[in-house]
Parts: C-alpha cells; sequence; structure tokens
C-alpha cells in the first residue's frame, strides 16, 4: 500500500504563547503603524507542542489511516494585511520555526511548508528570503502565497504581474510549488473560511487562466488551487467558455504543467464531481485537518474533513486513487521524494 500524503495542513492547536506574542505585535502597531517591531522570543517548550498535537492533528492521522501531512502555520492567522514588513517577518518567523520544530519533533508525521511574510505594498524580497531559509535550514517543500496580502481588498497586482516574480524566481530555483491561500479577511463582507477562501481560489484560476506570460516566463511554475479549486470545477464548462470565447489556450492545455486542486471538498457528492471533471494528475489529497470545519457530519457520522473516505468511496480505479493519495502529490513537491527517503517512508 503506497502512502496517504495530506498535502494541506496547518498547525491551528498552537499553545496560547503564540497568540499572545501576535497580541503583543497589535499593541505595539496601535500607537504606530509604521512600528519597527523586534523579533523577541516566544516560550513554548517542545513537550508543550507535543500535547498540542496528540489529541488533535496525530490523532486524526492515525484514526483516518493518513500517513503524513504537509504543515504549515495557520493559514488564518497569517493576517498580512496587520502592520508593516516587520511585522509580518517575525510573526512569519516564529511560525515557521515552530513548523520547523514540530518537523523535527516528528518526523514522520509532517513535513513542512512555509509562511510568508507578505505586507500590503510591500515587495517579495523578503518572502523570496524566508521561503528560502525555511527550504535550505528547515527542510520544508512547499510555501501558501497568499494573492490577496490586503486580507479581502485585493490591492495586490493580478498573479501574472511582474510584481510577483521575485517570489516565483525563488520558487523555481528551490523546486518547490506554492499553494495558492488567503488569510483572514477584514473586510466585513466576507467570512474568512467560506466565501473569502473559496472566492480567493476561484478569483487566482481566473488569474492565472488569463496569464498571457507568466507560464511562458515559468514553465515549471506549480500551483495548488486549494479547498477543492473554490467554484472552478463545479463551473469547468464556464472557465471553458470564457476561455474559449477570450481565444486562449483550452483548459485542459493551461493547467497541464502548472495547475493542480487540493480535495478538501467536505460531501462525496463534491469529490465526486471534482474527480469526475478535473484531469486525475491534477488532483492532490488533502483535508486541511484540523481547520475550517470540525464538525461532525450528521447525515453519515463523520468528521466533514475526513476527505479519506470520500476519496476511497469515489468512482477512480485504485490505481487514480494512488495518484490521488501520493502519486501526484510525490510529483507537485518535487523535494518531498527525498525528505520521505531522509525519515524512513521511502
Ligand atoms: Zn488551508
Amino acid at each position: 500500500m503506497s502512502l496517504i500524503i495530506d498535502c494541506h495542513g496547518h498547525y491551528t492547536t498552537a499553545p496560547e504563547a503564540l497568540g499572545e506574542y501576535r497580541e503583543q505585535q497589535k499593541k505595539d502597531l496601535e500607537t504606530d503603524p509604521l512600528f519597527e517591531h523586534v523579533r523577541g522570543v516566544i516560550n513554548i517548550s517542545d513537550e508543550q507542542l507535543r500535547e498540542s498535537l496528540e489529541g488533535a492533528q496525530l490523532k486524526l492521522q492515525s484514526e483516518r489511516g493518513t500517513d503524513i501531512t504537509i504543515f504549515s502555520p495557520r493559514a488564518s492567522w497569517m493576517g498580512h494585511h496587520i502592520g508593516n514588513q516587520s511585522t509580518s517577518k517575525y510573526w512569519t518567523e516564529h511560525c515557521n520555526e515552530l513548523i520547523y520544530r514540530i518537523t523535527e519533533l516528528y518526523p514522520r508525521n509532517f513535513i513542512g511548508a512555509a509562511q510568508l511574510p507578505q505586507s500590503p505594498g510591500a515587495d517579495l524580497h523578503a518572502s523570496a528570503a524566508e521561503l528560502e531559509r525555511c527550504v535550505k535550514e528547515y527542510g520544508f517543500v512547499g510555501c501558501n502565497l497568499s494573492p490577496d496580502p490586503s486580507g479581502g481588498y485585493w490591492t495586490a497586482p493580478r498573479l501574472d504581474d511582474p510584481y510577483w516574480y521575485p517570489i516565483y524566481e525563488k520558487m523555481i530555483e528551490l523546486e518547490v510549488p506554492a499553494m495558492i491561500h488567503v488569510s483572514g479577511t477584514c473586510h466585513r463582507c466576507f467570512d474568512t473560511t467560506g466565501s473569502h477562501y473559496l472566492g480567493a481560489d476561484t478569483t487566482a484560476f481566473q488569474q492565472l487562466m488569463m496569464a498571457k506570460t507568466l507560464f511562458k516566463d515559468f514553465p515549471n511554475l506549480k500551483f495548488i488551487i486549494p479547498h477543492g479549486g473554490g467554484a472552478v470545477p463545479y463551473h469547468w464548462g464556464r472557465f471553458r467558455g470564457l476561455s474559449d470565447m477570450m481565444k486562449l489556450q483550452p483548459l485542459d492545455e493551461f493547467i497541464d504543467n502548472n495547475i493542480y486542486f487540493d480535495t478538501c471538498v467536505y460531501h462525496q457528492e463534491g469529490i465526486d464531481l471534482l474527480v469526475n471533471v478535473v484531469p486525475t494528475g491534477h488532483i492532490l489529497f488533502a483535508s486541511e485537518m484540523v481547520g475550517a470545519v470540525r464538525g461532525i457530519d450528521p447525515k453519515t457520522g463523520y468528521y466533514f474533513d475526513d476527505t479519506k473516505r470520500y476519496i476511497d468511496a469515489c468512482a477512480l480505479s485504485d490505481e487514480d486513487k494512488q495518484l490521488v493519495f501520493s502519486g501526484n502529490v510525490r510529483s507537485v513537491f518535487t523535494r518531498l521524494d527525498a525528505r520521505l527517503e531522509t525519515v524512513g517512508l521511502l
């Protein structure tokens, strides 16, 4: 039996000291939005890290029968819109460091993906530097890139704009993909994990679909559109039609080497649609646990985010299921195999 690799998990159960650090940052910004933070210290012991995971992500991995999770800091807390570049820089460094420590404590359960210190209006050089640090020093294999660091106001250029090229260049150099993932919203019209996340997934896909030269400039740039691709698979016909009207390349050709979707869709009918519509080579297993939706579905008696059950029950062949559970993840996250070998899982 091949591995079951969950490519989308967040550290949503961190000890209180992490949140307290963030609250202090916000206080520092109250009188001066340009406040230059210092890095500071967060005291969290290994024992506290273990406690925070053993009753949650680790327990669920073993109950559900998944093997290893590509693990990143809590997405809704990335909060790139808060403060300035120095706010994001130190906050991100601490968040990534905790992930690194977890991957050292549980090397066979977690592999890291980086938060990036994006900040509205700031260029991407700090993000490129942090990605390099996380990949080279911490052994991370991916990153979460927000298309909207303003937290719901969409003030950044579109994803094909040269504004983003410093991070794309670094992704190519390091051979890591990015999951396109927004953070919490500060816009009153959106709900973070409902409309803002799914809207951003859909928006990112459309932006990338309309990109003129991006994938000519970076033929091997790889993006994962999370949460099942937002509205995209459900509206595949609309996107194919728009692409045709705009005289873009056919959708299958556009996604061919660059665009992938995860399986964070929390009901059987949604997964059935996803695997029916999207070419199998572009679907990566993920649950986003412990994440946005934590309850048990009263219709099934199982957790909504127990997505392995939906894949097990869908109509794909066993061979295709293995691609979704591990083969596709291993080919998109180019550095993953080496890491799996190091920890004895390959
Ligand atoms: Zn997520």
